[in-house]
């Protein structure tokens, strides 16, 4: 019995569809130790956008730390703090013309929506929070109050409450307009709905599912969110930081939404960081009111710096992870056709696509038989039937193309 079996907990999830001792990890591979090497189409749930040890960002790291650079800070001031921010100020917030305040809420992406909701209560004196259906924002009560999953909201052990979830972009029939419940539940005093602070909602729904909101969805529920005076908090951790293509997936709406929530790869290296970007004029914490040890975790700023000046001071990453996302989405498109009985359905924006097929039971048989093949890949949706395929976006086109390939074989043999 392996170490892992006898003393790790029964919680642990990954290493049982991936049941191999991982060593080494370069760009989009992960070698076993064996030697054995699996195309990551996994990403660390989109931690690693910019790939397992990318040099320029493990250059960075090494000569920080090589020169005693501070690792752990609370939220002192240091200068891989500073330069963080700067460049953060730089290269994302002007010039996208967007005007936040940067607060540093802990580690991970649940702290940042734990932050969020917060905030949003004590900004508007309000309890409830609007969230949509599939919804994930983390594994913490508050988060876990926004989220969708029953499984998962199960593991709370005390009610989850605060929460109102509406109908995400398409849930109804697709003829439903828009917003007709929340809208008419907003304007009727009578509805019985407690006014919400804020509405927090992803733009791709990664766990969720790989569910889509439309750009103009989204710009709808904008103009609901300032009409009826709620906050719009967009939960950008698994999406934001080129997942979809531009630097934040609310960027091809034309939104601007209050708060915004960011973790995952914005730490650049697969560190640990996490941002909740606020409004200025609703910055209304007082000095310590929201804490935490690992908000300051100096590595964690110096490679998300250095990815920020490598990838993101002009826009060839987001025209490649467009290009990329295409051939993705174009080779689904052709394993669809090629299983028209089958009914599978391709799904994504950018590089976080998906393969929906009929059940969990299916989607899971091809990740199992994609990983016999060499291919890291999950489930997601709220019956695991969604296959998802979520790559580096330094992926090359070969890579892309082999992985790929992967898929229709193991699509092939499950389906045959
Ligand atoms: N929000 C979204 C959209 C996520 O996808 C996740 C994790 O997958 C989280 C929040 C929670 O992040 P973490 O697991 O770092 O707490």
């Amino acid at each position: 019995m392996s170490v892992f079996t006898k003393l790790e907990s029964e919680v642990r999830s990954y290493s049982r569809g991936w049941p191999v001792t991982f060593d080494r990890g370069v760009g989009s591979v992960l070698h076993a130790e064996d030697g054995t090497p699996y195309l990551d189409f996994f990403a660390g749930a989109g931690a690693l956008n910019y790939g397992h040890n990318n040099p320029v960002l493990k250059k960075a790291v090494i000569d920080y730390i090589e020169r005693d650079g501070v690792t752990h800070s609370l939220d002192m001031q240091t200068v891989a703090k500073r330069d963080f921010l700067e460049t953060f100020d730089e290269k994302v917030l002007k010039q996208r013309e967007l005007d936040y305040k940067i607060m540093f809420p802990g580690p991970a992406g649940a702290n940042a929506v734990e932050a969020a909701l917060k905030l949003a209560r004590k900004v508007t004196g309000r309890e409830s929070i609007v969230n949509f259906t599939n919804a994930f924002h983390g594994m913490t009560l508050g988060a876990l109050s926004v989220t969708g999953n029953s499984m998962k909201r199960g593991g709370a052990g005390v009610p989850l409450v605060h929460a109102t979830p509406m109908p995400f972009d398409n849930y109804l029939d697709g003829q439903t307009p828009d917003f007709l419940w929340f809208e008419r539940l907003l304007d009727d005093s009578g509805s019985g709905l407690n006014e919400p602070a804020a509405v927090i909602v992803e733009t791709v729904q990664g766990e969720g599912g790989i569910n889509v909101a439309r750009v103009e969805w989204l710009r709808a529920l904008s103009d609901l969110c300032k009409r009826h005076d709620m906050l719009l908090i967009v939960d950008d951790v698994q999406m934001g930081c080129g997942r979809t293509g531009p630097f934040f997936s609310f960027e091809a709406a034309g939104i601007k939404p209050d708060i915004v929530c960011l973790s995952k790869s914005i730490g650049g290296y697969g560190l640990p960081l996490a941002l909740t970007l606020l409004r200025p004029d609703l910055d209304v914490w007082e000095p310590g009111e929201h804490n935490g040890t690992f908000r300051g975790i100096n590595p964690a700023f110096v490679a998300s710096t250095a990815a920020l000046n490598e990838y993101w001071g002009d826009d060839r990453l987001e025209k490649s992870t467009l290009a990329k996302g295409e051939q993705v989405q174009r080779v689904m498109t052709e394993i669809a056709e090629a299983h028209p009985e089958h009914a599978l359905k391709p799904k994504g924006r950018g590089l976080a696509r998906g393969l929906q097929f009929v059940d969990g039971e299916t989607a899971s048989a091809v990740c199992g038989a994609a990983f016999e093949r060499g291919l890291l890949m999950e489930t997601s949706g709220p019956d695991g039937e969604v296959a998802k395929v979520m790559p580096p976006l330094t992926v090359t086109d070969d890579e892309v193309e082999r992985g790929m390939g992967i898929l229709a074989d193991s699509v092939a043999t499950v389906l045959r």
